[in-house]
């Protein structure tokens, strides 16, 4: 029989491209957002690229219980990815109380649905932000975390803490994996699904998009006198169908009982870092354009250098990223070219 899979904020940009990658791996998906940071395009999108018209689609707000109990009574869930939470670091600083409650009240909800139903796998969306500033790179999932700069950033190590409290209290009937995020970029090659920030984007890929379309007039290299080979910041990029294939090694691990440890955490990189202005040149050379950019000051509260060791996800899950940079940035330029209906 299909096994089923619940996922929380399942139309917004990572949600959206899981979904995807679930249902083509054989999963029964439901799908459930409440639309407050995403509108439907990404849902419609889904069902275009997997032929699904039937999905389901729950409207759901997770940080209220009733609803999240609703939910659990009407599918046979056999695991959860939850995405559902908000995810500007800038505007967490702004108003800290709505993304402690928003972000830490959803995630509780759905692990006492869990409880309640006896047990069920969950996978927790976390991020490379609980390493902070590593002393050494790339970073495995032994590096101590770091207290976070952000209150987006500490409602990731809280909900790590969560998770890995309520497996233990659960004596292994709920099971979890932590997916640590290294930085998802691109969109999905169909073109039908992929990033849609709302307002000005804060992370680079949105930003470079929209400046090489016109809708921005100036890309802004936020320092390039950090101590790296070109002064700019060091991050790994890695692809969002990459990304998502990961969830699906890592759901599947779960349901086959192929975890050696209840609670598990996976960093989801490359592997190789680059550079802003490699990036930025990458972007240029393959969509063959010229971007319009300028040096501006350093932004505050970002990492010099951080890049994934994915040695545990490639060895133990089997998951790897396969698709390059030059694949990942022509995919994320033809969304941008998709939206503006070229
Ligand atoms: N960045 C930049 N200009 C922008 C947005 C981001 O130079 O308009 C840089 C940022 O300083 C960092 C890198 O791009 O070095 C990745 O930033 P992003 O916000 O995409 O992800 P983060 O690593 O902060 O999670």
């Amino acid at each position: 029989m299909k096994k089923t899979v619940l996922v929380s904020g399942g139309a917004g940009f990572i949600g959206s491209h899981v979904t995807v990658e679930l249902i083509e791996a054989g999963y029964d998906v439901v799908v459930a957002d409440n639309f407050s940071n995403c509108d439907r395009t990404g849902y419609e999108g889904v069902k275009k690229i997997t032929g699904r018209d039937d999905l389901p689609l729950e409207i759901v707000d997770f940080c209220d219980m009733a609803q999240v109990k609703a939910l659990f009574a009407k599918y046979p869930i056999d695991a959860v990815i939850h995405f559902a939470a908000y995810k500007a670091v800038g505007e967490s600083v702004a108003k800290p109380v709505m993304y402690y409650k928003n972000n830490l009240m959803s995630f509780l909800n759905v692990l006492e649905a869990a409880q309640d139903k006896g047990g069920c796998n969950v996978l927790f969306s976390s991020s490379a932000t609980v390493y902070g500033e590593p002393e050494a790179v790339p970073v495995t999932e032994k590096t101590p975390r770091q207290p976070a700069t952000s209150p987006y950033g500490n409602t990731k190590t809280m909900c790590e803490d969560i998770l890995r409290d309520t497996v233990k209290a659960s004596g292994g009937a709920v099971k979890g994996i932590l997916l640590r995020y290294f930085n998802p970029i691109g969109a999905h090659p169909s073109a039908l699904i992929g990033e849609l920030p709302r307002g000005v984007p804060n992370n680079l890929v949105p930003y470079i998009t929209q400046t090489a379309i016109g809708k921005r007039e100036c890309l802004s290299i936020f320092g390039n006198d950090y101590p790296t080979p070109d002064g700019t910041c060091l991050r790994d990029y890695i692809d969002i169908v990459d990304l998502a294939k990961a969830h699906v090694f890592a759901v599947t691990r779960m349901m086959d009982g192929k975890m050696k440890e209840n609670c598990e955490v996976f960093n989801i990189g490359t592997g190789r870092p680059l550079s802003v202005l490699e990036l930025v040149t990458a972007f240029e050379k393959v969509n063959n354009l010229k971007l319009n950019y300028r040096f501006a000051p350093r932004r505050a509260g970002d990492v010099t250098a951080i890049w994934a060791d994915p040695t545990l996800a490639n060895t133990e899950m089997g998951w790897k990223a396969t698709r390059s940079i030059e694949e990942t940035l022509k995919a994320a330029w033809a969304w941008e070219k998709h939206l503006a209906g070229k």
